[in-house]
């Protein structure tokens, strides 16, 4: 398979006609190597326009569903980004090729590792991992210009609340039950005020922790 090729595919077909606008993030969806992060065996079906389960019950979200909260995340060169959910490492791969650094947080070790050797072996050396609850952000790196949530929660995390810097963003799934969700943009606006949009609904997999789900 030319994944090249593929890749071109994917962003001038999906990513351009859905909507997709910035530069940054179009040529980042244009280079990070998706084949490489989908489960062994299917690479073969990285660049369809679908989601793709990784193992652990979680999923590899949709191309277009990543470009889009990587434009919405509002990144430059300069900025920093914390991911809850690094899940296979392909959104964070992403936001790398577009911000300075990339926090992300995975509760599964396993995935956290296999994300981990997937950076280095490719070369993403400004993508941190941490094992652990996101629900808790990371604190030490703190405060982002813009968080991530790669899982769906019922409500916005306190701690990533306190965590993104004043005009920051947070995009995450919203949802009060388990797969009916909203994507939002939540913008912070001043020390406590924030303005929240509705983009899209979505359906993600739960974030299960101490101020999100609970394991069930
Ligand atoms: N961004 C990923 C998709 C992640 S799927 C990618 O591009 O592949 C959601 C991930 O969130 C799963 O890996 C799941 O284990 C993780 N997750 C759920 N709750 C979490 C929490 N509280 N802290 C950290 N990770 C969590």
């Amino acid at each position: 398979m030319d994944f090249e090729k593929e890749r071109d595919q994917m962003v001038n077909e999906q990513l351009i006609p859905m909507g997709i606008k910035e530069a940054a993030v179009l040529e980042a969806m244009r280079t990070v190597p998706r084949e490489q992060f989908v489960a062994a065996g299917d690479e073969d079906l990285a660049y369809m326009d679908g989601p793709l389960g990784i193992g652990q019950g979680q999923t590899i979200s949709q191309p277009y569903i990543v470009a889009l909260m990587a434009e919405l995340l509002e990144l430059t060169p300069e900025k920093s980004v914390l991911e809850v959910g690094t899940g296979s490492g392909y959104a964070a791969a992403v936001l790398s090729l577009i911000a300075k650094d990339v926090y992300t947080v995975e509760r599964h070790a396993s995935l956290a590792k296999q994300a981990e050797t997937r950076f280095q072996s490719l070369g993403y050396d400004n993508i941190h991992v941490k094992i652990g609850d996101g629900t808790l952000g990371w604190e030490q790196y703190a405060p982002y210009d813009a968080i991530l949530l790669s899982a769906a929660a019922r409500h916005v995390p306190q701690a990533l609340k306190a965590q993104v810097s004043i005009g920051g963003v947070m995009v995450l799934p919203l949802g009060i039950g388990k797969t009916e969700q909203w994507l939002v943009k939540i913008t912070k606006t001043e020390a406590d005020t924030y303005a929240t949009r509705h983009v899209c609904p979505v359906r993600f997999v739960p974030i299960i922790g101490k101020d999100g789900w609970r394991e069930s």
